[in-house]
């Protein structure tokens, strides 16, 4: 659909384009959130293969096709997306980050029997249900991605806030399924990620004071070494295949085909190169065959989240 003014647009504000009163940041937040849902759309077919056996049964993997283990009908996209929409309606309800709502809504999630669900997080839920705490045990081996590949909501509604109140928000919703170091580590940044690239900044800027710092912290995720390959749920492998594939090349597309390629974990590995490409390259530089190819429902829940998150009054 073509951007048609203002009057056609408050009637029909569906996969609106980003009109010329549209702030940057905000086109960029919808690009983010449709490069998130686009990259888990692609890589959820290729989700638990290896690169060679992508190549073999496949070719290069870059058409949203959909089928792979969770035989996905093209265009639907898996806990990486609907949970994220679930913590974004959360956000929006309560108008800031909030532990308890957050679990609630991430319960509601899996009542509805949603495609795939990771084992930390269905664990950690099926305790608040028990429970009632919103906050589950810290254990080291709860590293996996799956709080990182949901934090979108976060940075946006967060977006201009300082470092600390963004690190805090985070927690309150990571910590309902995965109390980690590593994985707050990485979720922190990122979102702090994220919102450096809303504002415009340069990616060498943005490599150097959020990835290499998160190496000089946590040397584990140091990614220059060899290639990441077949990128197993482990938080630290998802980050070495994400930065790996973003800080490599130079398109969205060649980014996202780059990262699901690479097999393993590939719906999350690609939702989480995808929110960072789209934040970065913005919403022009996303193929429009992905664009039409994503499920309607997601293609006008995404970007009116993403609206409404930035629309939030910021607490400074
Ligand atoms: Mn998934
Ligand atoms: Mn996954």
């Amino acid at each position: 659909m073509f951007w048609t003014g203002d009057l056609i647009a408050r009637n029909a504000p569906v996969r609106r384009r980003a009109g010329p009163s549209e702030a940057p940041h905000i086109a960029r937040g919808v690009a983010a959130y449709l490069g998130l849902a686009i990259g888990d759309a692609l890589g959820a077919t290729v989700e638990f293969l290896t690169p060679n056996e992508i190549r073999h049964q496949i070719g290069l993997h870059s058409e949203i096709t959909g089928g792979g283990w969770l035989r996905l009908k093209a265009g639907k996209v898996t806990d990486d997306t609907t949970m994220s929409l679930a913590l974004g309606e959360s956000i929006i309800a309560r108008g800031c980050v909030d532990a308890l709502a957050a679990a609630e809504a991430f319960d509601a999630w899996m009542r509805a029997k949603p495609v795939d669900i990771g084992n930390t997080v269905r664990r950690n839920l099926i305790a608040f249900r028990t429970t009632g705490k919103p906050e589950a045990p810290a254990s080291e081996h709860d590293a996996g991605n799956g709080a990182a590949m949901r934090v979108l909501p976060v940075a946006l509604a967060c977006y201009g806030q300082p470092e600390n109140s963004v690190i805090s928000a985070n927690r309150a919703q990571a910590h309902v399924t995965h109390n980690s170091a590593l994985s707050d580590a990485a979720c922190e940044t990122l979102i702090l990620m994220v919102q450096d690239f809303l504002a415009g900044k340069d990616p060498v800027l943005v490599e150097r004071e959020r990835a290499q710092k998160l190496v000089s912290e946590f040397p584990v995720f140091a990614y220059d070494k060899r290639r990441r390959e077949n990128p197993s749920g482990y938080v630290v492998d998802t980050m070495q295949a994400v930065f790996q594939s973003f800080f490599a090349t130079e398109t969205f597309e060649d980014c996202l085909i780059d990262v699901v390629n690479r097999g393993g974990d590939a719906d999350t590995t690609g939702a989480i190169a995808g929110m960072l490409a789209g934040a970065y390259y913005g919403l022009d530089s996303i193929p429009k065959r992905w664009l039409k190819a994503i499920d309607e429902n997601i293609a006008t829940q995404c970007p009116a989240q993403a609206r409404a998150l930035l629309a939030l009054p910021r607490h400074p």
